[in-house]
């Protein structure tokens, strides 16, 4: 279980986080949505620590953290990692390691830190690799690859680590439209083994489908969230319905 609690978090001046909590249940897939800077990546980071909170705590699993403003500090180095494993991050652009080829983006992490024997590293880097429909491909390097194969292998990479939840801060954005819905099909099948999913996006359609909650954000505020049938088809807030008619 996921558990965000009257989480703050301010750049200078600029409140981007205005006490958000939430709660995500083993196994739910959330969709967040809301217009350009209401703070989704940001709450995104906050949940992995990639971005410190100001105030708030967040829980994922066993593991805890709390912060009160004066020391909105990291945890221990050890503890961070641990904390960092637990969730798998995918990021708009791929991030893959350039000079290692697919299968080997998706080994790293066994290897360095889950030091998985490689042997064992490599054969279920290729189940990933055929999980997200790559097995072809598992020795090309990433400047070969489309922008959908690669993102498709930062997934694979991301799994690798057998995290409690995925994130997924605008997945397909970068994408050419053809590529969206082999990355969408990756989503969508991860959704039905009951992976705990977070992704960020602007594929409506595609969140009323896989979602079981919708989250709207608007200036760091959660101003509606619900099951799709209620955010997205019958949202209730102006902003919510101002939002929801760009993509009609
Ligand atoms: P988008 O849909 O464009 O990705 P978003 O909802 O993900 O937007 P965030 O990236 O979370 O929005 O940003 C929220 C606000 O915080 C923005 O005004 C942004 O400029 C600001 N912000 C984010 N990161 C930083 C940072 N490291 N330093 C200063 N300001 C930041
Ligand atoms: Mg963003």
């Amino acid at each position: 279980m996921i558990q965000i609690s009257n989480l703050k978090k301010a750049f200078g001046d600029h409140v981007v986080l205005k006490d958000i909590s939430m709660q995500i249940g083993k196994g739910s897939v959330v969709a967040m949505i809301g217009p350009s800077g209401s703070g989704k990546s940001t709450l995104l980071r906050c949940l992995n620590l990639l971005t410190v909170p100001d105030r708030g705590s967040v829980r994922i699993g066993e593991r805890h953290f709390e912060f009160d403003g004066k020391t909105s500090k990291l945890p221990k180095d050890r503890e961070l990692a641990g904390f960092r494993a637990r969730t798998g991050m995918v990021f708009q652009h791929f991030n893959l390691f350039p000079h290692m080829t697919a299968l080997e983006n998706v080994m790293e992490g066994m290897l360095t830190v889950l030091r998985t024997p490689k042997a064992e590293a490599r054969s279920k880097a290729q189940a990933l690799l055929q999980k997200v429909g790559l097995e072809d491909r598992a020795e090309i390097y990433p400047q070969r690859l489309s922008g959908g194969q690669k993102q498709r292998v930062a997934i694979a990479r991301a799994l690798a680590m057998q995290p409690d939840v995925m994130l997924f801060d605008e997945a397909t954005s970068a994408l050419d439209p053809e590529l969206v819905g082999e990355v969408l099909n990756v989503i969508r099948s991860l959704a039905k083994d009951g992976m705990t999913m977070i992704l960020v996006t602007h594929e409506i359609a595609f969140a009323r489908e896989v979602a079981d909650q919708v989250i709207f954000m608007r200036d760091g505020v959660v101003v509606e969230a619900g099951p799709p049938s209620q955010v997205i088809d019958a949202p209730q807030q102006a902003a919510t319905q101002a939002f929801l008619a760009r993509f009609n």
